[in-house]
């Protein structure tokens, strides 16, 4: 899906020499120091991050009771489980889920910038704050989740949530079949970023 909104095919390697300079700078002129960099990659490596938001969708899948939870009040339901500390810090303040299922596919966008759950879902990726994508996402949603390969049939509703300073929406997709034999961590290990967002679905293990 990288080519999705025709960027340049060197984009990711602009964007690494650009911020390569900017960091030596800040350095050389003893804005940030040498280890502050470090300390923010590390933060998104094992603090906050899609391996947070994967743990709270398997545990809805499991458990019923607590994805009724999870949807109507996110941040207790989410301060249930063992996850790192600021799942309720930067950007994660007001977190609100949203769960797929037989009559609904729901869909996350950031119409103004690009509001994303961080703590359960880190950083979000470039195409997320195109404005092409910002734009149709909200116009014809169903024809930008068919280039994403999610087609939703006609039946089925589709609901875009706009994230904003105020609230920032995360899916909880629907549990695909032949998943019954799996653990809460096997499960949690099937949930993509991606899926989170509802721009795919998780994938089988059976299909895959
Ligand atoms: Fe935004």
């Amino acid at each position: 899906m990288t080519n999705l909104f025709q960027f340049p095919v060197d984009r990711e390697a602009s964007s690494a020499a650009k911020v390569r300079a900017l960091e030596a700078l800040l350095i050389e002129k003893g804005v940030i120091g040498s280890d502050s960099v470090d300390a923010v990659l590390e933060h998104f490596e094992t603090m906050a991050g899609p391996f947070n938001g994967a743990k709270i969708v398997a545990r809805a899948w499991v458990d019923p009771a607590f994805k009724q939870r999870l949807v109507a009040d996110t941040p207790a339901a989410i301060a249930e489980l063992d996850l790192p500390p600021g799942m309720a810090g930067a950007e994660g303040e007001h977190m609100a889920a949203v769960a797929n299922d037989e009559a609904v596919h729901n869909l996350i966008i950031c119409t103004l910038c690009s509001c994303y759950p961080w703590p359960v879902l880190g950083l979000p990726p470039y195409w997320y704050k195109d404005p092409v994508f910002r734009a149709r996402g909200v116009r014809e949603p169903r024809a930008v989740l068919k280039e994403f390969g999610v087609e939703v049939p006609a039946a089925k509703e589709v609901k875009v949530w706009d994230s904003s300073a105020q609230i920032r929406w995360f899916v909880v997709p629907e549990r695909p079949a032949n998943t019954d034999h799996l653990s809460e961590t096997q499960l949690a290990a099937l949930v993509t970023p991606e899926s989170m967002m509802g721009v795919a679905l998780v994938a089988s293990p059976a299909a895959a």
